[in-house]
């Protein structure tokens, strides 16, 4: 009995000490981030072996299972918040968010309301008002913070389905689908794969999207829009894009809102990593129109740079909004007038304070500094496009205006290109210097280039290059 108090009391010294292991052994993996390996090294049959095994009758010590459980991952983990990973589009951890992360844990807190953690709602309010601002987007709109851009395209969607039907007197949030007036859903035939799972679970789902022909760099073309939308009527969405995950490519939003406005629907933007282009001037061309639209999904772990898992839903119609997500329960203490409670503008209820690294990575960068942070890694692309165009083997795919580089590799005695790009795509992950993935761009197979990362130098694209063209060189024979 007093073996188990002891047990189960707060120790808080030892816990420091667990605190003060477990951040050497973390200080340890960021120090070794830009020289190590790209891809995780071990096997899962040996990543089995390491975690396996039945769970322990026993309690064992804190500090001996942090330990022992850092070591057996270890092989196991991929260098996606280094420099030299430019897999699907991942950003890295700025130092501030991941100290920041690290206080959501130990804090501990429950942003779900107001009164279960007031710091966290303030925090909330106050990150919701500099996103607005930064992203050039209404500074009324509603603001939930979710999981990622597939939560937030479902949350957008669900503020959307709410309001198309509420104008055709159809109370979707009491009365489901089953007998709804008909929603009619378009979408680029480039909308990223996740637009189509909130749909799906909205119970829109996936066959009943009109899709819209995209151009050769992946934009939705407005005439094609005009066309579909020429004899619809009754409730209307329409999904754009603002990057697409390929190409990076902007659909014409000046062009396009319009065109669907005309039509009574409402627009949502799927702008997972494409939003942030919005605060580079020089990209006005292409992100103009945006802001037009009625509801912006977008994610803060990919060009943010802040820790999984951190997405941003935007909704024009506050009302709308709440009313799609809003949970009532009588225990529940809705926060008195203009307080938030974080929950009411997100799918879930109970939830972790995200809001937290969120807050510490708009601080520690500032205006200019994000700003600078998003155009670095714009320029970067652009090197590494060139450095791999010099090689006559190597062909660009896009034209680079964001972050995003197709490449696709040409056998220099004919032959299958699609094959052979797999096959270099494959040895340059093997090789590990660096680590991009592979893609299919308008029927071709092609290597897929992200530069999304904080902490990537312009030494980390040239080495990146020229591994990627001795690669190339091994296999061309
Ligand atoms: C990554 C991405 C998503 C999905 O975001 P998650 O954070 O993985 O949920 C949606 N749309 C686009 C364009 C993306 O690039």
């Amino acid at each position: 009995m007093s073996d188990m108090r002891k047990r189960a009391a707060i120790d808080p010294e030892g816990t420091l000490r667990l605190l003060d292991e477990t951040a050497k052994t973390a200080g340890e993996w960021l120090a070794a981030l830009p020289e190590r390996e790209v891809k995780a090294t071990a096997s899962v049959e040996e990543l089995r072996e390491a975690l396996g095994g039945a769970l322990n009758e026993e309690s064992e010590p804190a500090s001996d299972v942090v330990r022992n459980f850092a070591r057996a991952a270890e092989r196991g983990l991929v260098a996606s918040p280094g420099p030299r990973y430019f897999g699907f589009v991942t950003g890295g951890a700025l130092p501030a968010s991941l100290a920041a992360d690290w206080l959501a844990s130990a804090w501990d807190q429950n942003a779900v309301l107001f009164v279960s953690s007031p710091a966290a709602s303030v925090a909330e309010e106050v990150v919701a008002s500099w996103l607005l601002d930064l992203l050039g987007l209404p500074a009324d709109a509603s603001v939930g913070l979710v999981t990622g851009c597939q939560m937030a395209n479902f949350t957008c969607l669900a503020a959307a389905r709410h309001e198309v039907l509420r104008r055709a007197g159809w109370d979707v949030e009491a009365d489901g689908l089953c007998g709804a007036p008909r929603i009619t859903v378009v979408a680029g035939e480039e909308a990223h794969a996740t637009l189509h799972v909130a749909l799906r679970m909205l119970g829109l789902g996936e066959r009943n999207v009109l899709p819209i022909p995209a151009d050769e760099q992946g934009r939705m073309i407005p005439s094609a829009l005009k066309e579909a939308l020429e004899n619809v009527s009754g409730p209307l969405i329409v999904c754009l894009q603002a990057g697409n995950v390929n190409s990076g490519a902007f659909d014409p939003c000046a062009e396009l809102v319009p065109l669907a406005k005309a039509k009574g629907a409402w627009v949502h933007v799927d702008g997972a990593f494409g939003l942030w282009g919005a605060l580079l001037p020089e990209l006005a061309a292409h992100t103009e129109g945006i802001g037009l639209a009625d509801s912006w999904a977008t994610d803060a772990h990919k060009w943010l740079n802040v820790p999984y898992d951190s997405g941003i839903a935007v909704v024009r119609n506050e009302v709308a909004h709440r009313a799609s997500m809003t949970l009532k329960a009588p225990y529940y203490i809705a926060a008195p007038g203009a307080v938030r409670d974080p929950s009411q503008w997100v799918p879930e209820s109970s939830r972790r304070a995200r809001v937290f690294p969120l807050y510490c990575a708009l601080r520690s960068l500032g205006k200019n500094g994000l700003r600078e942070m998003i155009a670095r890694n714009c320029a970067q692309a652009r090197l590494m496009a060139s450095l791999l165009a010099e090689d006559p083997g190597i062909r660009i795919l896009n034209d680079v205006v964001l972050n995003q580089v197709l490449v696709r590799f040409v056998p220099s005695h004919g032959g299958d290109a699609d094959a052979f790009t797999r096959r270099v795509t494959a040895a340059v992950q093997e090789e590990g210097t660096c680590w991009a993935g592979g893609s299919v761009w308008k029927g071709m197979a092609a290597m897929r280039i992200s530069v999304s990362n904080w902490s990537t130098t312009d030494t980390d694209i040239r080495r990146s290059a020229a591994a990627i063209r001795s690669v190339l060189s091994t296999l061309c024979f």
